[in-house]
C-alpha cells in the first residue's frame, strides 16, 4: 500500500469525482498529490495534498501550476490528466465556440499539462501518464457528437504519446470508464422528470447492473500510475462492467 511512498503525482479536475478518488487512492498509497482544478476550494491542503487553482483550458495557469508543484516537491512523477467537460446533442446542436471549448479542455488540455510536465516526467524513474478516457471514444453514443469526439481524440492522443515518449520511460496510458457515479451523472440525473426511475433504469442498462464507482476507475488510474504496469503503455483499460466486451452502450 506504499507504491507511492516519495512519488509526486498532478491530478487535474481532481476535486470531484473520479479525480477525487483517484486522489484519495494516490494519497493512501503515500503519495504527494496536487490537485489542480478550476475550483479547489473544498480540498484541504496538508503534507501530502496540495490544492492548486488551475484551468487546463490556459496554458500561463498550467505553467504556473506545474511551477508551483516542483517549487514545493522538486518534480513530478506521475500525471492523471482528469479534467473533462461534457456536451450534449448531434452535429447540428453544437457551435463553433462549443466545439473549441470542448477540444480545449478534453484534448488540449491534456497536451498542456504533458508539456507542461514533461521535463519533470524525463527526469523520474517511474514516469507515467494517465488520461481519463471514456467508453464515448468506441461506443457511438447518440446524442454526445462533440463529446464522444474529444473522447476519441483522448484515446488516440494517448497512443501517439506512448509512442512518442517510450524511449524516454514515459508511459502514457488512459482508462476508459463507462458511467460511473460521480456528481457530474448526478447533474445530468437531477434534470430527469424522475431522477430515481432515471437512475434504476441507469444501473438495469449496466451488464453488471449497477454504475461503476468512481473509487473503480481510481484503482485502474492507481494500476496505470504504478510501476505494477510497467510494461504497459499506449492502452485504454475498460472500466465498464463489460460494457465494451458486450458491444453495448450507456444510452
Ligand atoms: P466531475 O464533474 O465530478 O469532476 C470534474 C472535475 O473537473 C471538477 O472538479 C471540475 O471543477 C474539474 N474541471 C472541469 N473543467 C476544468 C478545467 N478547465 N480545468 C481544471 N479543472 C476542471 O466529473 P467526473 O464524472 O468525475 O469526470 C471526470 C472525467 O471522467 C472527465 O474527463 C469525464 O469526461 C470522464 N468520464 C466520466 C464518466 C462518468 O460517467 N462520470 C464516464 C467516462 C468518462
Amino acid at each position: 500500500m506504499d507504491d507511492f511512498a516519495g512519488a509526486v503525482a498532478v491530478v487535474t479536475g481532481g476535486a470531484s469525482g473520479i479525480g477525487a478518488a483517484v486522489v484519495s487512492a494516490l494519497r493512501e498509497r503515500g503519495a504527494r498529490v496536487a490537485v489542480l482544478d478550476l475550483d479547489p476550494s473544498d480540498v484541504t491542503a496538508d503534507d501530502q495534498t496540495l490544492p492548486v487553482r488551475c484551468d487546463v483550458a490556459d496554458d500561463e495557469s498550467v505553467r504556473a501550476a506545474v511551477a508551483q508543484v516542483v517549487d514545493n516537491w522538486g518534480g513530478i512523477d506521475v500525471v492523471v490528466n482528469n479534467a473533462g467537460i461534457g456536451a450534449q446533442g448531434t452535429v447540428a446542436d453544437n457551435e463553433d465556440a462549443e466545439w473549441a471549448r470542448v477540444l480545449d479542455v478534453n484534448v488540449v488540455g491534456m497536451a498542456r499539462v504533458t508539456r507542461a510536465a514533461l521535463p519533470h516526467l524525463r527526469a523520474s524513474s517511474r514516469a507515467a501518464v494517465v488520461n481519463t478516457g471514456s467508453i464515448a471514444a468506441t461506443a457511438g453514443l447518440p446524442q454526445r457528437a462533440l463529446y464522444s469526439a474529444s473522447k476519441g481524440a483522448v484515446h488516440a492522443l494517448t497512443r501517439a504519446m506512448a509512442a512518442d515518449h517510450v524511449r524516454e520511460g514515459i508511459r502514457v496510458n488512459a482508462v476508459s470508464p463507462g458511467t460511473a457515479d460521480t456528481p457530474w451523472i448526478g447533474r445530468l440525473l437531477e434534470k430527469a422528470d424522475d431522477p430515481q426511475a432515471e437512475r434504476d433504469a441507469l444501473n438495469a442498462r449496466q451488464p453488471h447492473g449497477r454504475l461503476v464507482s468512481a473509487e473503480e476507475v481510481a484503482g485502474a488510474v492507481v494500476y496505470l500510475a504504478s510501476p505494477a504496469s510497467g510494461s504497459t503503455t499506449g492502452v485504454a483499460l475498460a472500466v465498464d462492467g463489460g460494457m465494451q466486451a458486450l458491444r453495448l452502450r450507456p444510452v
